[in-house]
């Protein structure tokens, strides 16, 4: 086993649930460098935690009117299950309010204190007349003395981003009763972050290969001049502070919320020592996956604490994103924008939430995030690209069964994409190794594109025909595709990663090396489709396949039959122009398919129920026939459509065109709908024509 690290994301305010943007934001871009760390076989610990305290919470419960325990448990739960849901996963994930945390919390102060950077001063806080206490910064609204906003908080205006104090809005109100604040002293104990000034610029100006956000917001904070920081507040909700004549006051929660990295690492230890041990090592490495808002927090203000409690390692990548914007606007659950995690996993299959997220994910500028953009991407480049690649490659390989090494005649192709794949798996660790988790990602997606050509190009299903050496080869090789991209992918999309690798016959992870030993196909079972298309449109239009039963003349009639079709749980009659082509003996049995949510229509005074799929050329009529359907009614799904059934009128139905299309080298029937050609498929094996048509006729 390799070195010891540390992966942490930042600990989430428990006042509401997850969003899209705090997923994009870290802990998605957290969950795939901590899968990279641990296949590459470094000894990783991870953590993050709910971030219990502070205003978001208290508000929330004053205006909801229960205890702030309340809204903590529900949220710590509800993101514990999007987590979960999300293949994140972490080591510990703490909640600020437990016992260890708080323990951790106090001892990390007196630290900090007996090391003298813990003073005491008089600073101007509201107080609240009505209620007689102190109130918080977010517990003061008015007037934003930069852009006029009328309901800044007394910490920041959210329209313009301005930081400020509660005694510079014009017109402060107590947010629950709406009176004026007076503004009286109060003792509050203040950090110095002050006194290290020079050594936090020279940490800084050292990570040159740090994100080029992380680094100018850092430079920026420094450039401004540190202050002092306040380390408690005047409220009833958090931990304790662990000195006398503080007893009705609380930490300030930005501070316990960094030390929770301590407690993190120390439940996972179970031990606070040893964490310290680690700690002390100074080759540590460690990462801090944040969001843009929190940069300084971690770059500077927590580097800050470490210096002042001495023996602690300072850390090695403090990775932020920008943010994933909705339709422009920043992702915000307060202004109701952008979308609940829940609400998106209850619609998706979260490898999709997953791959979409990655696509856009916003490292180096922000990026936006559209409904109509994601599902379309998962769509055409997740499923239509990778997911049929994945595929093919494997069904090829499950049907020519298994294969030796020394039956395998390489050709030029092949090489090529042996090199190919060497050398992506290459940039993969290297990108991520430098945490530029998009760039490998758009690696490893170039890679399935990458095999989705080669595969097409080499025609496996051509050589197999000929030379079994030779077909050998294209098959190991599209195998040996879909397994590199299954190791790779167990970092950004693992349960699509582990489906793979357990047909390929690997139960447990796969070490992620740069030089992977390829395995020879032994694929055991059939692949199954690994996803099934997001769809959104309705089709009325039902297409099914039926059972030729009985075959019958119709009096006067010299081209129509009557037939009498099975449909499994019902029966139906149509009446059918074939008779020309088609003897009743050799219809009798047939699977065909048929339009069913046709209005009824009297032919020759016969009433038929549907209408048969048949194209026609000068060698006369081609049914579409399924034979390897073994379920008479099976339903035939046509394109990534879902099709209803209500009844349409002839007139309605010719406004869709049945045309043949070439599809593998066969002639196949498609749908034609707004000019984009819907395949037909059936569940059970191939439609196709009877005889030898041509491409481009019209069905009818
Ligand atoms: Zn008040
Ligand atoms: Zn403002």
């Amino acid at each position: 086993m390799k070195e010891r690290v540390f992966v942490f994301a930042a600990l989430p305010y428990v006042n509401s649930s997850l969003h899209l943007g705090h997923i994009a934001g870290a802990y998605l871009p957290y969950d795939v460098f901590r899968r990279f760390l641990k296949l590459r076989g470094y000894d990783v610990i991870s953590s993050s935690g709910s971030d219990e305290h502070g205003t978001p919470v208290t508000v929330r419960a004053i205006r909801e009117g229960i205890p702030p325990q309340d809204i903590v448990e529900k949220f710590h739960k509800i993101n514990l299950e999007i987590f979960k849901k999300m293949s994140i996963e972490f080591d510990a994930y703490i909640e600020t309010s437990s016992k260890l945390h708080k323990e951790i919390t106090s001892k990390f102060l007196k630290t900090l204190k007996d090391n003298g950077y813990i003073y005491e001063a008089e600073m101007i806080q509201p107080f609240c007349v009505l209620e007689n206490i102190f109130l918080a910064d977010r517990y003061v609204k008015g007037k934003c003395p930069n852009c006029g906003y009328e309901s800044a908080t007394g910490d920041q205006c959210e329209n313009c981003g301005r930081t400020m104090e509660p005694g510079e809005l014009i017109d402060p109100i107590c947010i629950f009763d709406q009176s004026t604040p007076e503004f009286r002293e109060t003792k509050h104990l203040f950090f110095k972050l002050t006194s290290f000034q020079d050594q936090l610029l020279e940490y800084i100006e050292s990570k040159g290969s740090w994100r080029q956000n992380v680094l100018s917001f850092s430079k920026n904070f420094i450039a401004n001049g540190l202050k002092d920081r306040p380390i408690t507040r005047d409220l009833n909700w958090g931990v304790d502070v662990p000195f006398e004549g503080y007893e009705d006051k609380r930490i300030y929660v930005w501070i316990e919320a960094l030390i929770g990295y301590v407690t993190g690492v120390a439940s996972v230890l179970g031990n606070t020592e040893d964490a310290y041990k680690l700690w002390n090592n100074p080759n540590l490495k460690y990462y801090h996956f944040v969001g843009k808002d929190n940069i300084v927090f971690h770059s500077i203000i927590w580097p800050g604490m470490l210096i002042a409690h001495g023996n602690m390692t300072l850390p090695y990548v403090i990775a932020a994103n920008e943010f994933l914007n909705f339709k422009g606007e920043k992702f915000s659950k307060s202004k109701g924008t952008g979308f609940s995690m829940l609400q998106m996993l209850e619609k998706y299959n979260s490898e999709f939430i997953r791959f979409g997220v990655l696509y856009n994910l916003p490292e180096e500028h922000d990026s936006d995030f559209s409904v109509e953009d994601f599902e379309n991407r998962v769509n055409t480049e997740l499923i239509d690209k990778f997911g049929n690649f994945v595929n093919r490659a494997l069904t090829l390989a499950f049907k020519r069964g298994p294969i030796t090494v020394d039956q395998i005649a390489q050709n030029e192709l092949d090489q090529k994409a042996e090199n190919r794949i060497r050398s992506s798996i290459s940039d993969i660790i290297t990108q991520m190794d430098g945490v530029h988790i998009r760039s490998a990602f758009r690696t490893w997606l170039d890679l399935a594109y990458y095999g989705n050509t080669y595969i097409t190009n080499r025609k496996p299903w051509d050589a197999c025909k000929k030379d079994d050496a030779n077909c050998n080869a294209a098959i190991y090789t599209g195998v040996k595709l879909v397994y590199a991209l299954a190791v790779t992918g167990q970092i950004f999309l693992p349960e699509t990663a582990k489906r793979i690798l357990s047909w390929l016959g690997y139960e447990d992870q796969v070490e992620l090396r740069e030089d992977l030993n390829f395995p020879v196909s032994k694929l055991t079972e059939k692949p199954e489709r690994l996803f099934e298309k997001i769809v959104n449109k309705e089709l009325n239009l039902r297409l099914q396949v039926a059972r030729i039963e009985d075959v019958t003349d119709i009096p006067d009639a010299d081209k129509l039959y009557l037939l009498d079709l099975d449909l499994g749980d019902s029966k139906r009659r149509i009446v059918s122009g074939i008779k020309n082509n088609y003897t009743k003996d050799s219809l009798k049995g047939k699977r065909i398919v048929v339009v069913t949510n046709l209005k009824p229509a009297v032919i020759r005074g016969q009433t038929s129920n549907g209408m048969l799929l048949a194209a026609e050329d000068e060698n006369g009529i081609h049914l579409v026939l399924a034979p390897d359907s073994t379920t008479s009614g099976e339903e035939v799904k046509i394109g990534d459509l879902l099709t209803n059934a209500t009844e349409i009128s002839i007139e309605e139905f010719r406004k869709f065109s049945i045309k043949t299309i070439k599809r593998d080298s066969n002639v196949v029937p498609a749908l034609f709908h707004e000019d984009k050609p819907l395949f037909l498929e059936i569940q059970s094996g191939r439609l196709f024509l009877d005889g030898s048509p041509k491409e481009g006729l019209k069905i009818k």
